[in-house]
């Protein structure tokens, strides 16, 4: 009890003013957890202002195109997240009417949407009794009570579970979840937590057996993979040549350009040994342009290690499938791509 009322004693003079927090409007809650899941405030800030004027309502999002959402994505990554977001808004709409569901349940059915965001939508705008366990919520309770289980591990998330189903205030929850999340992220911060000024400390194990930076504990470290993307970025006058990325895998949906991908990095005579550069030319009538831009990407669980091949060529020697589309380069910037392709893109015109 003393740890929910000191959490949200410490939340209502330490809160920051941010937009959602001053609304229950479900879909605008779903929004932001979304937009927030993954990315930093300060970035998620821009796109969630953009993203609501060109989308006010549920029923506005579910009219919407794929690619009208997914260019408003463009720079946040995790595009799954735009696309299920898409895929739910069409499910309120037609199941629902656009009208939010109000049951947990209901909610957690939503594709794209899992414990935490469906927690978070029930006691924000419903006030339910439904605690949000999100990373920084495992840090502060793991810390806090001296538990080391995995969070990562299925007996781990259960023991968090309980605890914070015992925790949360009955009647205020929707000020508890946002008061502890808030904690975890500005005061039991991952590294450096600021012990010295803690209302908690106390009672805080962590703090009192010295455990702060061992706690909380993963069970696995997962290494990013490596990935070599060659990238034909193909010019005839005025126009290049884009992909869509139409398989299961990254950026599903988004574009790019036409792609061999490789074990290794290559150069230009590798490349063309390689089955996918001869699946793409038909014919030798091209030239490559100066040496590949070579960029590095990191994404979570991958490494991207992309070069860029320059090259002129006459299109009817190149193979056009349907998920290609041949563009005039001023209009590249209708295109929703990934960041990568955007910071080579930039690179291209300066
Ligand atoms: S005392 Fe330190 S470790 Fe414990 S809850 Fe407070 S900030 Fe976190």
């Amino acid at each position: 009890v003393d740890f929910s009322k000191n959490i949200i004693r410490w939340y209502n003079t330490h809160k920051r003013d941010l937009p959602w927090r001053e609304t229950s409007d479900p879909y605008l809650v779903w929004l932001s957890e979304v937009i927030l899941q993954q990315t930093r405030v300060e970035q998620g800030l821009p796109y969630f202002h953009r993203f609501v004027d060109a989308f006010p309502t549920v029923d506005e999002l579910a009219a919407a195109s794929e690619d009208e959402v997914l260019k408003h994505w463009q720079g946040l990554g995790y595009y799954s997240r735009a696309r299920n977001l898409h895929h739910a808004a069409k499910e309120i709409s037609s199941r629902w009417k656009g009208k939010f569901p109000s049951d947990y349940k209901d909610i957690l059915s939503l594709k794209g949407i899992g414990t935490y965001t469906a927690a978070a939508i029930a006691s924000f705008s419903f006030n339910l009794p439904h605690p949000v366990i999100d990373g920084n919520v495992y840090r502060l309770l793991s810390r806090y009570f001296g538990i080391s289980s995995p969070i990562d591990s299925t007996n781990g998330r259960k023991e968090f579970s309980e605890l914070a189903h015992r925790l949360i205030d009955l009647e205020q929850p929707a000020i508890y979840n946002q008061a502890i999340m808030e904690f975890g992220s500005l005061q039991c911060k991952p590294s450096s937590p600021d012990c010295g000024s803690c209302p908690l400390m106390h009672s805080c194990v962590a703090f009192k057996k010295g455990l702060t930076g061992s706690l909380p504990v993963k069970s696995k470290k997962m290494k990013p993979s490596d990935r070599y993307f060659n990238y034909l970025v193909i010019l005839d006058s005025e126009n290049i040549l884009l992909n869509r990325r139409v398989k299961q895998d990254i950026w599903k949906n988004m574009y790019d350009f036409p792609l061999v991908e490789s074990s290794s990095e290559l150069n230009t005579t590798q490349l063309l040994q390689q089955d996918g550069f001869r699946d793409i030319f038909t014919a030798d009538s091209f030239s490559f342009e100066g040496q590949p831009v070579r960029l590095k990407h990191q994404l979570t669980h991958q490494t991207i290690h992309a070069s860029f091949f320059r090259m002129q060529s006459r299109h009817h020697d190149i193979s056009i499938t349907d998920s290609m589309v041949q563009e005039d380069v001023s209009r590249l910037s209708s295109y929703a791509v990934p960041r990568l392709i955007e910071k080579y893109l930039n690179f291209l015109v300066t």
